[in-house]
C-alpha cells in the first residue's frame, strides 16, 4: 500500500526539487515594483528647493561682486555707496523672484520631483493579528512560491481551465506558505514551522523572522502543534545542523503521522525518489526526541484547553487540524486541506499531487468545506493565494469562494 500511495510522491519529488532552485525562486522574487508615494510630498522637499535657489543666486551674487571690482580697475571707477545698494536691491529682488519660481514649480510639476525619489523594493514584515475571543492569533509568513499546475489532479476542463487562467494571470498559482502562532495568556502555541532551509529553494523559511517581527522570539514558544510532516511546514523547527530552533517548545504531532514518517520500515520500502521526504522528516525530528521534546498524540489525547484535535487524514495519514475556540469564537488551523485555493476552492474534487491518499482528500476536503461555510468558520491556511491568510468560506454554485480578513493596522476588538 505505501509504494502505491508514495509514487504521486516520488513523482513530485523530482519535479520540485528541478522547480525549487529554477521556476519558484524565479517566480517568487519576480520583481514587484512598488511605485513612488507619488500625492504627497514632504514640507522638506520645499524647503530643500528654496535652499537650492538660495544657493545658486548666493553664486551669482558672489560673480557680481567679483565682477565689480574689475569693473572699477578697468575703468578706474570706484563702486559709490549708492551703486552697491542698488546691486543689493536688484539680488533682494532676484532672489525673492527665484522662492516664487521654486514654489512655482513645486505647484506645477511635482512629477519633477518624483522621478528624482528611489525606489524601495524592500516589503513589510510577514505577520498579522487577529483576536479571537481571548486569543491572540498572529499569522506568519513564510515565503510565496509558485504551484505548478502539473501538481494539480482534475477532468481536462477543468485542468484547460487552470492553463488559460495562468496564461492570463501569471499569479493565479502563487502561494503563500504560512504558520501561526496562538498567544492563549498562559502559553504561546506555534501551528506549523514554515520550511525553513529543508524546502523551497530559498523561497521559504522567513517564518522565525516574522516571528520576530510580531514581538516573540523562538525561544519564548512553548508548544508546536504540526498538522503534518512534509518539510513545508516542519522544516522551519530545525537546522541543517541539527540545532532545535525552538529550543524549549514540546512538539505535537499526530502519532499515525509521526510513525509513518519517521519510520525506517516504511521508508525503507519507499521508492528512491520519496527518500528525502523520510529523511527530511527524520531529521528535523531527531533533536527533539532526543530532548524528550516530541510527543506523539493519539486522537482523544487532550493537548491544550479549548483545543480539539481535527483528524483531516488522505493528505497524510495523520494529516490534523487544530481547532481553538474561545468565548464562543472559533478559529481552524485546518492544515493542507487546500493547496492552490484559486482551484480547488471553485473545484473541490480537484486533488493535488501531495496527496498521499487522493481520494481520501478529496473526500475530507468534500466533508470539511460545507460544514466550514455553513458555520462561518474562521479559517487559517498554509497555503493562501493571500496575505494574510486568513478567511472564511462562502458557498458559491458546486464550489466555494474565500472571503479573507481584511487587513487593518489596528486591534480590531470585534
Ligand atoms: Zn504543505
Amino acid at each position: 500500500m505505501a509504494s502505491k500511495q508514495l509514487k504521486h510522491t516520488a513523482q513530485l519529488d523530482a519535479s520540485i526539487q528541478e522547480r525549487d532552485v529554477e521556476t519558484q525562486v524565479k517566480s517568487t522574487y519576480k520583481a514587484v515594483e512598488v511605485a513612488a508615494p507619488c500625492a504627497y510630498r514632504e514640507p522638506e522637499d520645499v524647503s530643500r528647493r528654496l535652499h537650492r535657489a538660495e544657493m545658486r543666486y548666493e553664486s551669482q551674487i558672489e560673480t557680481q561682486r567679483r565682477y565689480i571690482p574689475m569693473k572699477s580697475i578697468n575703468k578706474v571707477v570706484k563702486i559709490s555707496a549708492q551703486t552697491m545698494r542698488k546691486v543689493l536691491k536688484r539680488n533682494s529682488i532676484r532672489f525673492a523672484a527665484a522662492v516664487l519660481i521654486a514654489l512655482a514649480s513645486f505647484v506645477a510639476a511635482p512629477n519633477a520631483a518624483l522621478a528624482a525619489a528611489p525606489q524601495h523594493h524592500d516589503q513589510q514584515p510577514g505577520f498579522y493579528r487577529v483576536r479571537v475571543g481571548e486569543l491572540e492569533v498572529t499569522a506568519l509568513y513564510d515565503g510565496t512560491r509558485a504551484f505548478d499546475p502539473h501538481w494539480l489532479n482534475g477532468t481536462k476542463a477543468t485542468m484547460d481551465g487552470v492553463v488559460k487562467g495562468l496564461h492570463e494571470d501569471p499569479q493565479m498559482l502563487d502561494v503563500v506558505d504560512n504558520g501561526f502562532l496562538v498567544n492563549t495568556g498562559k502559553q504561546l502555541i506555534l501551528v506549523d514551522a514554515g520550511a525553513g532551509t529543508w524546502w523551497g529553494g530559498g523561497a521559504l523559511g522567513r517564518l522565525a523572522g516574522s516571528l520576530r517581527s510580531a514581538g516573540y522570539t523562538p525561544e519564548e514558544v512553548d508548544l508546536v502543534l504540526l498538522t503534518h510532516l512534509h518539510s513545508d511546514h516542519v522544516g522551519g523547527l530545525t537546522t541543517q545542523d541539527g540545532k532545535r530552533v525552538f529550543p524549549n517548545a514540546d512538539v505535537y504531532v499526530a502519532k499515525v503521522e509521526s510513525d509513518f514518517w519517521l519510520s525506517p520500515d516504511v521508508a525503507a520500502k519507499a521508492p528512491k525518489d520519496a527518500q528525502p521526504f523520510f529523511q527530511s522528516a527524520q531529521a528535523i525530528a531527531a533533536p527533539y526526541i532526543k530532548a524528550g521534546k516530541w510527543h506523539a498524540f493519539s486522537g482523544s489525547d487532550p493537548i491544550v484547553d479549548g483545543m480539539q484535535v481535527v483528524p483531516l487524514p488522505g493528505h497524510t495519514p495523520g494529516h490534523t487540524g487544530y481547532e481553538f475556540t474561545s468565548k464562543g469564537q472559533t478559529i481552524l488551523f485546518c492544515g493542507d486541506i487546500v493547496h492552490a485555493q484559486r482551484v480547488q476552492l471553485e473545484h473541490p474534487e480537484v486533488t493535488a499531487v501531495f496527496d498521499i491518499d487522493q481520494t481520501a482528500a478529496a473526500a475530507t476536503r468534500n466533508q470539511l468545506l460545507p460544514k466550514l461555510a455553513a458555520e462561518n468558520v474562521l479559517i487559517a491556511t498554509p497555503h493562501s493565494s493571500v496575505f494574510p491568510p486568513l478567511g472564511r468560506l462562502r458557498k458559491e454554485g458546486s464550489g466555494y469562494s474565500w472571503v479573507p480578513v481584511v487587513f487593518t493596522d489596528r486591534w480590531d476588538e470585534r
